[in-house]
């Protein structure tokens, strides 16, 4: 914890949900799901017009039909997500060299580093005002929240308090005036197991956090967790903001059609990625300290954890035991579309890291199939059939560029209208229609280049 408000925490508001409202106007100010689209799909966002009819986040969509029937269903587009973000993440780091981000919509800033007088409440929120209306602009509209704080976790819970478009500042020496009437799951790595031991044991505040002693905690939670949540639980954070930075490490990592839920086959695949890190780093010679793993939520929110040993390794045994171990900590009932296992700290450095997300059509690609377990993988198919996922982007020889509305019995719907046009007709073609075919952007972002 810092003794001055110099962490930044900004979260655009339903980013997924927003970017579709942006490109297709006739959407706007009408609910829209973003998700999977299929029979076992997931929400991964709802607009705040949809959250009106109880749609949330990691709901089945099938729930999210029966709640709001009237809502636009979308499979997403990660190229379009991708380069907001981009915009975004640009803008962040004008104003400061210390970036974090945690995911496509949402990063620290550490604003020490930032070129200000000081870092007195008036001038960091001033700052903060001005990033949310270069964000405004440079996304076309989007609005995003941002808490800024003396500790990464201050920032965080202070961009949830007046969601969307929303700024808090709070002021130091006022940390746990806000947190003590909170529920204990506010503070990070509180999941639900250990909500449910803090509430067997009679917590549920963080007030009623503070009076537990530290031994009682690590009684209960562990060494590692108990005193971690010890200390927040009394605000005291000191994570640094961490810029991404490139790491030299092996990796692999896999994509899954459906979301995965069950914890063994989780670990199954690690303990298999793990035997495919360890006979790349064997073959090459190398071993590495550190192990991490990198999983990615339904949602896209992507996390990585890792451990580092005292000395470099490249067995496939304590990779994978190292890799199943750090799964444990995280909370992934809401489902896992990406798996990944990698070693880091390497003596020397082979120029491949699968991490780096350095083949973004690829992912891309990938992402668009997760997001629909029920429609056909084409990828790699040397055919003409597409498959009209619903809101993906088109384009026809005659009325130009459009999105599907839907597709069903050898015919696919498509409204004609972009972000720059007002709402635009619908119309009709047979699925195999020469003059339609799938649009992506030419250059920039999602493109990728040629090997
Ligand atoms: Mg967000």
């Amino acid at each position: 914890m810092r003794a001055v408000a110099s962490v930044l925490h900004l979260d655009l508001d339903a980013f997924f949900a927003a970017v579709e409202q942006r490109d297709k106007p006739s959407l706007r100010g009408k609910p829209v799901v973003v998700g999977g689209v299929g029979g076992r799909g997931v929400v991964s966002t709802a607009s705040y017009e949809a959250r009106k009819y109880g749609v949330r986040s990691a709901m089945s969509t099938r729930e999210a039909r029966s709640r709001c029937p009237h809502a636009a269903f979308l499979s997403g587009r990660f190229h379009a997500y991708r380069s907001t973000s981009e915009r975004v993440m640009a803008v962040l780091r004008e104003a400061s060299p210390l970036v974090e981000p945690l995911s496509l919509d949402e990063a620290f800033v550490d604003l020490a580093t930032a070129r200000l007088p000081d870092l007195e409440i008036p001038t960091v929120t001033a700052l903060a005002e001005q990033l949310r209306r270069q964000v405004e602009e440079v996304t076309g509209g989007l609005t995003a929240s941002v808490g800024v704080g003396t500790s990464k976790f201050i920032a965080k819970v202070a961009s949830e308090l007046d969601k969307p478009d929303g700024l808090v500042v709070v002021p130091p020496g006022t940390e746990m005036d806000l947190l003590r009437p909170m529920h204990v799951s506010v503070i990070p790595g509180v999941g639900p197991a250990t909500t449910e031991r803090l509430r067997r044991a009679g917590i549920h505040t963080v007030a009623d956090l503070e009076t537990v002693s530290e031994d009682e905690l690590i009684r209960m939670l562990g060494t590692a967790h108990g005193h971690a949540l010890h200390q927040l639980g009394h605000a005291r954070d000191d994570r640094p903001v961490v810029p991404e930075r490139e790491t030299k490490s092996v990796s692999v990592e896999g994509t899954y059609d459906t979301d995965l839920t069950d914890r063994r086959l989780m670990a199954a695949l690690l303990t298999r990625q793990a035997r495919n890190v360890s006979d790349r780093l064997r073959t090459s010679g190398l071993a590495g300290r550190t192990v991490t793993i990198k999983v990615r939520l339904h949602d896209f929110t992507t996390i990585s954890r890792s451990t580092t040993l005292g000395s470099p390794t490249n067995t496939a045994g304590t990779i994978g035991r190292l890799a199943v171990g750090l799964l444990q900590d995280l909370e992934t009932t809401g489902g896992v579309r990406l798996l990944g296992v990698g070693v880091s700290g390497l003596a020397d450095w082979i120029q491949e890291d699968l991490f780096g997300d350095t083949d973004d059509a690829d992912e891309a690609a990938k992402a668009g199939d997760d997001l629909d377990a029920d429609a056909p993988s084409t990828a790699g198919a040397k055919t003409t059939t597409h498959t009209w996922a619903p809101g993906m982007d088109v384009e026809h020889a005659e009325m130009g560029r459009g999105w599907v509305w839907g597709s069903g019995r050898g015919v696919v719907t498509v409204r004609f209208e972009t972000a720059e046009t007002p709402p635009g007709p619908v119309r009709s073609y047979r699925i195999d229609d020469p003059d339609l075919r799938p649009w992506r952007p030419e250059s920039g972002t999602g493109a990728t280049l040629a090997p």
